[in-house]
């Protein structure tokens, strides 16, 4: 690799080769550094231990099931109040789940769903039925569903231990924990942000405790609202931390805040560079997560297709082809609600690397792989 050009990036650049975890000065250094160009050779050094040459993508359907929640999160421009903003809730019934599912026909590998906190949704008797039907009409079909915030929600509704949530969950087919409600730990940022929604030890704890039931799952962070680079690297320390005590998570996922609609309008847009920095980042602190994943909905296409010479080995999914993900758009993003597998590998293959197919837990299938006829309803 050629060498670095801002002597501070020399003594991590030996860290990394020498599989030592790094510290908080180190992962301000990384942030700060004018060195962008040393900071991507490093990371893609390190993404390229990782997974050589492959960058993954998935084919998948993704829901936003219901719009309703009460956390009042200031950084959200998705939730409604079901009383007083009628005319935007979103809330599908079991039914209509399922119906969407199978809108786009069954060749795809995961179903992705997350919604609000829904007093009338998030309970065992919406979702228990609905994730059976699922399994029985696609089996090869992998539910990625929920976020920690959300089973905290329905665990506190049911009166369950979150052991107890995440068994009756895998028994019907939960196969993974989407990654969003991590927002940033720091309490100092949560009791600003979110104060209502689950604290960072309980987001911890449920994951790890679904990892040792056998369910994987990712995690995100929230950038570019009010927290200090310090609260960022802290983050990622906790995240790093979580998947030794507890190996489970798959991919971590840098979510850039966006600001229309919402009370944290003031923070504005992050950058590209922000946006470049953080999955570098991310890739160098985050020895033992196997993947960062540049989530095109969010940051773009085309600033994730640059991610890819920064650490990032994962574009994530196709959506699907309607018009379902409503978090993002509610939000100002300016991507679009569905993107062809093809255009992936275009997109991959033009910035040098093999496009591989996975599905939520990174088993890969050929391109062309289609599933088995649809079983009979
Ligand atoms: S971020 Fe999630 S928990 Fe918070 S208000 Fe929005 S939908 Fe509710």
């Amino acid at each position: 690799m050629a060498s670095v050009m801002d002597v501070a990036l020399k003594p991590i650049e030996r860290k990394v080769e020498e599989g030592i975890p790094l510290g908080i000065d180190d992962g301000l250094t990384l942030f700060r550094t004018p060195d962008v160009h040393s900071l991507g050779r490093m990371a893609k050094a390190a993404k390229i231990r990782k997974s050589g040459r492959k960058v993954f993508y998935v084919l998948n359907r993704y829901i936003n099931s219901t719009n309703v929640c009460y956390a009042g999160c200031k950084f959200c421009s998705f939730a409604a109040d079901e009383f007083k903003e009628k005319a935007r809730v979103v809330r599908m019934t079991a039914d209509e789940v399922f119906q969407k599912t199978l809108e786009t026909g069954a060749n795809f590998n995961q179903l992705h769903i997350v919604g609000g906190h829904d007093p009338r949704q998030l309970s065992l008797d919406y979702w228990l039925p609905l994730m059976r039907r699922v399994k029985e009409r696609l089996p090869h079909v992998q539910l990625s569903l929920f976020t920690a915030a959300e089973l905290e929600y329905m665990c506190k509704r049911h009166r369950m231990s979150f052991a107890d949530m995440l068994a009756e969950l895998k028994a019907a087919g939960l196969d993974n924990i989407n990654g969003g409600g991590a927002e940033i730990f720091a309490d100092r940022v949560r009791s600003q942000i979110c104060p209502n929604k689950v604290g960072a030890e309980n987001w911890l704890a449920i994951h790890e405790e679904a990892h040792r039931q056998g369910i994987a799952s990712n995690a995100t962070m929230l950038y570019g609202t009010i927290e200090t680079l310090e609260e960022r690297v802290d983050h990622l320390i906790r995240l790093r931390e979580s998947q030794r005590r507890s190996p489970g998570y798959n991919a971590f996922i840098p979510l850039a805040f966006h600001p229309d609609g919402n009370e944290l309008n003031d923070c504005g847009w992050t950058s590209g560079l922000d946006d470049i920095r953080m999955f570098a980042v991310a890739r160098l602190m985050l020895d033992n997560f196997d993947h960062i994943k540049a989530y095109w909905m969010i940051q773009g296409l085309k600033v994730c297709q640059v991610a890819l010479e920064f650490g990032a080995d994962d574009m994530d999914g196709t959506h699907g082809s309607t018009d379902e993900e409503l978090i993002y758009h509610s939000a100002g993003t300016q991507s679009g609600q569905y993107v062809d597998d093809r255009e992936f590998r275009r997109l991959i293959q033009e910035a040098g690397f093999e496009p591989v197919r996975r599905n939520s837990t990174y088993e890969e299938f050929d391109w062309d792989w289609t599933p088995p006829e649809l079983v009979p309803a």
